[in-house]
């Protein structure tokens, strides 16, 4: 399936089976804004479980927060946001649409690593089990050409943006010949800067009224309450702080689903440490959060690190993980070493102190922070997109599967009364009373057994449990594995170890290990 097509599934997949709407999609939507429904928000939730499990439970060093969205507007001065919050703009004369011009160059950038995709799979066909990937991308001429080329570009883009130098970025985007995907045209205006943060009120009356930000990231409010987590916490640096929560961002182009949202959820959490230790830590990070991720077992192929080029203001240094969308890879999570630009800036717009005592060095210091941020909703699109398949069955037929980690899954399992009477539909129901106490599941009664099996792999639910006329004498169902559609006979009072043993936290964070 080509990717836009597989996309475009994604998307169709995700409103029919519950779990993505537009937002206000009866007043036609509100764009980039998107609302979870009944099977979305568990879904959702159970990925920022399976997060704040592996960051807070898992670390006795990192404790979580909770901070407001609305701050204190001086917050934003002091964290660079007024000034240098923004993304660099630039519009095409003829289809009137507005683009990021960074993300023009990079989708062009992207177009070169398609090519050399390509090269790879043609290669792999025909040196067959003697191919080594690693020495065709370093030796093929028409391959390290086209690197080259990508890593050039990037260069100077990045160079540009360091610079401010937006003439620059413009005059790239003319000599690679980019053209609007809309109107085809390269009639470009110049590049401007586009602050993203969107501004409110707070105060009833026009006179009083202070200007407030809807906040752009959740990190500021861990800064802030540093010193009250350290003192009521007694932490000892290194410690973390963790916080999930709200961002808003007025994204200039806002396409790709839940990937670029305007109101989205970040999870965070920020390291304190001591300075001159946050190479150390940063390595320490990158490793862990990549574990972190290859223990849902999306595919290891799917993730790669993207060292910045560009630093931001803050950083001193920063990698991206980078998932496979369908839309190809992109941005999944940030690990930023922030330095103590936060803390120092926040010391000298409050005139608060905010420094560690170190006992063992006897002497005060502004802590170095490194973050790990991720986006819970890219998360999302990253595991459900990853998860959805078509599959070609023994008899010819197809069937649509949703191969969530169990973990994650809304449904654990689906309990079917293969008919409607005969005492059927109570012990299942019987069983559904069980169950629930330990997991999500549900009860499904309507249609034939096949198509409800159907049903069920489509929602993503790793188990169907069938409840039949043998059930009656022998207190057994049969229960059926949604990725193997392997079915076993067990008995019911069984149930709740098989299904835990596949779904349980533990399971499968132990993989980091
Ligand atoms: P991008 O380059 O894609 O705009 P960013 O570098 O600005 O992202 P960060 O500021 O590092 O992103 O934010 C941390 C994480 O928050 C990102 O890795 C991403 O997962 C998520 N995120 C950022 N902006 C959005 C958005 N508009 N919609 C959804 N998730 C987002």
């Amino acid at each position: 399936m080509a990717n836009d097509d597989q996309f475009k599934k994604v998307i169709s997949h995700a409103k029919e089976y519950g779990y993505v709407f537009q937002s206000s999609e009866i007043y036609d939507g509100l764009s980039a804004v998107y609302d979870y429904a009944q099977n979305g928000v568990e879904l959702k939730k159970n990925i920022r479980d399976y997060w704040w499990k592996s960051m807070v439970q898992m670390h006795d060093n990192i404790v979580g927060l909770d901070a407001s969205i609305f701050m204190h507007p001086t917050t934003w001065k002091a964290s660079g946001h007024v000034d240098a919050f923004s993304d660099p703009l630039i519009d095409n004369k003829d289809s009137k649409k507005r683009y990021r011009a960074d993300v023009l160059v990079e989708d062009y950038c992207a177009k070169i690593e398609t090519k050399i995709e390509k090269e790879v799979k043609k290669a792999a066909k025909r040196f067959g089990d003697a191919f080594n990937k690693d020495e065709f991308l370093s030796t093929n001429p028409r391959v390290v050409g086209y690197q080259e080329k990508i890593n050039s570009i990037l260069k100077r883009l990045g160079q540009s943006l360091e610079k401010e130098d937006l003439a620059d970025v413009k005059a790239l985007i003319e000599e690679l010949g980019i053209a609007c995907p809309v109107a085809g045209s390269k009639n470009w205006t110049d590049v401007k800067q586009f602050n993203l943060m969107f501004g409110t009120k707070l105060g009833a009356s026009a006179d009083t009224a202070i200007d407030l930000y809807l906040r752009p990231e959740t990190a500021q409010g861990i800064f802030v309450n540093f010193l009250n987590v350290q003192k009521t916490g007694r932490m000892k640096i290194p410690f973390g702080i963790a916080q999930t929560g709200k961002a808003f961002r007025n994204e200039i182009v806002a396409r790709q689903f839940i990937f670029r949202m305007r109101e989205f959820e970040q999870m965070e959490m920020q390291y304190f440490i001591k300075p001159g230790t946050q190479l150390k830590w940063f390595e320490y990070w990158k490793e862990e959060r990549l574990k972190w991720h290859k223990s849902l077992g999306l595919g290891e192929e799917n993730y790669r690190f993207h060292d910045h080029e560009k630093l931001a203001h803050y950083a001193d240094a920063a990698t991206d993980i980078e998932f496979r969308f369908p839309f190809g890879f992109k941005e999944l999570e940030g690990i930023h070493s922030r330095t103590d630009f936060d803390l120092k800036q926040h010391e000298e717009f409050s005139g608060k102190k905010l420094q560690y005592f170190d006992h063992e060095d006897n002497a005060s210091y502004t802590p170095y922070v490194l973050e790990t941020s991720i986006g819970l909703d890219r998360m999302f699109l990253a595991v459900f997109s990853n998860a959805l398949v078509e599959e070609e069955l023994d008899n010819n037929t197809t069937r649509t599967v949703l191969k969530l980690p169990a973990v994650l899954a809304p449904n654990k399992a689906a309990i079917l009364p293969l008919v409607k009477k005969d005492g059927l539909p109570e012990i299942a129901k019987q069983i559904v009373e069980d169950l629930k106490w330990d997991f999500n599941v549900t009860y499904d009664e309507k249609d034939a057994v096949g198509r409800r099996y159907r049903r069920q792999d489509a929602n993503g639910t790793p188990f169907c449990i069938t409840v039949d006329h043998d059930t009656l004498e022998d207190q057994s169902v049969t229960i059926r594995h949604r990725d193997t559609m392997e079915q076993k006979r067990v008995k019911i009072e069984d149930l709740k170890d098989i299904i835990k043993a596949e779904v349980d936290v533990k399971h499968w964070l132990k993989k980091m290990k």
